[in-house]
């Protein structure tokens, strides 16, 4: 039997809808929420990322500012841009947008953000709340993977969850929602040994590896959900994820695809984050 396709698009359109309701809200009780990004080099990828963070902005009634430098921007120039944008308190979300330029210490940069600004949820202070099970901002792409668990009615509570990459921004951070989640959670990585074995006990397997088709069928149990966050190229260019989706399919009981699955929910969350940033500005909850 073939799974259940987890529609990414689908649950993003819903959660922007009602970020964009809240935002509406916040605009009748003051003003609307406000993100700014800051755009550094001439990343072609980065470039179309804050593309669509424009859009998914005005789709939700979000003000955008964007702030674009060239690839000589210094250290200095950021950190005075992100001290004026922390003490602006029309501006709700501030984020840069990685990979920075080299010379720039990409630390030092998002740390400098203020920690009630940090929509993308990365500085050490969020991180800290996340793993302490305290209100924060959560980072979006592992954030975007409960929320789509949650709207599919997916158990977590009680389940085997194998997340496969350790990585700062989704691979730690998912394993700690879903371990506040109730699941019990592996988390494998490089140097883990019968990697096979182990995300064939998973009931929910996460796949942020950054691998085209690395999962395959054969590691899966059956009826497993499958969340893959990778978005790779193939050979001939195409887009695909770190599972084998065609063979993945007739084991899983629900996969998300690529794309179409995990991408959409990272700036869908990045909009739910701004208005919740704004709406603890204009104290209404
Ligand atoms: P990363 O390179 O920082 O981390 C990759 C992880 O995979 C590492 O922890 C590493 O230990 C693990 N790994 C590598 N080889 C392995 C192996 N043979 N066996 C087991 N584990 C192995 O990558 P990342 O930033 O976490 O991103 C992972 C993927 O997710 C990439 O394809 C990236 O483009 C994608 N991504 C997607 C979104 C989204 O919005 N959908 C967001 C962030 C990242």
């Amino acid at each position: 039997m073939q799974a259940e396709i987890i529609n990414g698009k689908e649950i993003s359109e819903f959660i922007k809808g009602r970020a964009a309701k809240e935002a509406e809200k916040c605009k009748v009780s003051g003003r609307e929420p406000c993100l700014a990004v800051i755009l550094a080099g001439d990343d072609p990828a980065s470039q179309i990322y804050v593309k669509n963070k424009r859009r998914a902005c005005e789709e939700c009634g979000i003000r955008s500012l964007q702030y674009t430098f060239g690839a000589d921007v210094s250290e200095e120039e950021l950190l005075g841009l992100i001290e004026t944008l922390n003490s602006d308190e029309t501006v709700d979300g501030i984020l840069c947008q990685l990979p920075l330029p080299s010379g720039i210490d990409e630390a030092k940069i998002t740390n400098a953000i203020s920690p009630e600004k940090d929509v993308d949820g990365f500085h050490p202070v969020n991180v800290g709340k996340m793993l302490s099970g305290k209100d924060c901002f959560l980072p979006c792409t592992p954030a975007g993977i409960i929320e789509m668990l949650k709207y599919k009615n997916i158990e977590i509570s009680g389940k085997n969850a194998v997340v496969i990459g350790r990585s700062n921004i989704v691979g730690k951070p998912v394993s700690a929602l879903l371990l506040a989640e109730n699941a019990t959670v592996t988390v494998c990585h490089s140097k883990t040994k019968n990697l096979k074995e182990t995300v064939k006990t998973a009931d929910i397997v996460v796949a942020a590896i950054g691998k085209p088709k690395f999962i395959t069928a054969d590691m899966l149990k059956e009826g497993c959900t499958v969340i893959d966050v990778g978005i790779n190229r193939t050979e001939n260019g195409k887009l695909c994820g770190d599972v084998d989706f065609e063979n993945a399919v007739f084991a899983a009981g629900a996969i998300t695809p690529v794309p179409g699955g995990v991408g959409p929910m990272t700036i869908a969350m990045l909009m739910q984050n701004t208005v919740k940033s704004c709406k603890s500005r204009l104290n209404f909850h």
